[in-house]
């Protein structure tokens, strides 16, 4: 192997290492860290039966004035996290989660994938959400990065912020175009365990997706609701 092989592979090593430290390993690690420890604190009874519903993505005009009817009619509180560009666009419906006594937290400003992104775009995609939402009334103290993606600065201004990070451990990939409403009402009630937060889709997605999971929850919440389930909103999670 020449020299310059050598160099190349060593700076292949180096970006690799940076990469990994940087954003992959804090991502995967925390989404991990966050499973285990819910799914120790049910098998160890301390969860109540108690589930999380939070919506991301939103608010989209044709689907979250629905999904917050069909939540008022079984008294459901929940989570939105918020996409500030969204929020912008739809006031009205951010107000409406409010009113209904849902928790709104943040969900970035335009749903870009912060992974390899640095200081200044973190700094200011935290910021400018946070400011888009408390000029609406909110008081903002969650957040859940895009797809879970974060790296080091996030981790920073979100203390910063005072922000709570919120992963999930149950999904139900609603925002596939390959999914129905029926597969997702199965996965749904399928990986439910007591304590679990489960993360849902009110905006974006492919094909009309936040319909189907709509009507996933028009059939899945009264069977949760009979094995004895309650919904509680982010605030009332036991980190
Ligand atoms: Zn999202």
């Amino acid at each position: 192997m020449s020299e310059k092989h050598i160099a190349i592979l060593i700076i292949g090593l180096i970006l690799i290492s940076t990469a990994l430290c940087y954003s992959l390993i804090p991502s995967a690690g925390l989404k991990y860290l966050w499973k285990r420890k819910s799914r120790k604190r049910a098998r160890e009874g301390q969860a109540g039966r108690r589930l999380y519903l939070t919506f991301d993505d939103g608010p989209s005009k044709a689907y979250t004035g629905q999904l917050l009817c069909l939540l008022k009619q079984y008294q459901i509180k929940a989570t939105f996290f918020v996409v500030a560009e969204f929020a912008r666009e739809n006031p009205d419906l951010v107000e409406w989660m409010a009113e209904e006594g849902h928790l709104v937290g943040i969900h970035s400003v335009q749903h870009k994938n912060a992974l390899f992104r640095g200081r200044e775009f973190i700094r200011t995609d935290l910021k400018e959400s946070v400011e888009t939402l408390e000029d609406m009334g909110c008081k903002v103290d969650y957040y859940r990065p895009p797809w879970g993606h974060l790296n080091l600065w996030t981790l920073l201004f979100i203390r910063y912020w005072n922000l709570r990070l919120i992963l999930w451990d149950v999904m139900a990939n609603d925002w596939s175009a390959l999914e129905t409403a029926e597969s997702i009402k199965e996965k749904i009630l399928n990986r439910v365990f007591p304590g679990a937060v489960l993360c849902l889709h009110d905006g974006r997605g492919k094909a009309g997706a936040p319909e189907r999971t709509i009507e996933a929850l028009r059939e899945s919440i009264p069977i949760l609701l009979e094995q004895g389930y309650s919904f509680e909103r982010m605030d009332a999670y036991e980190y």
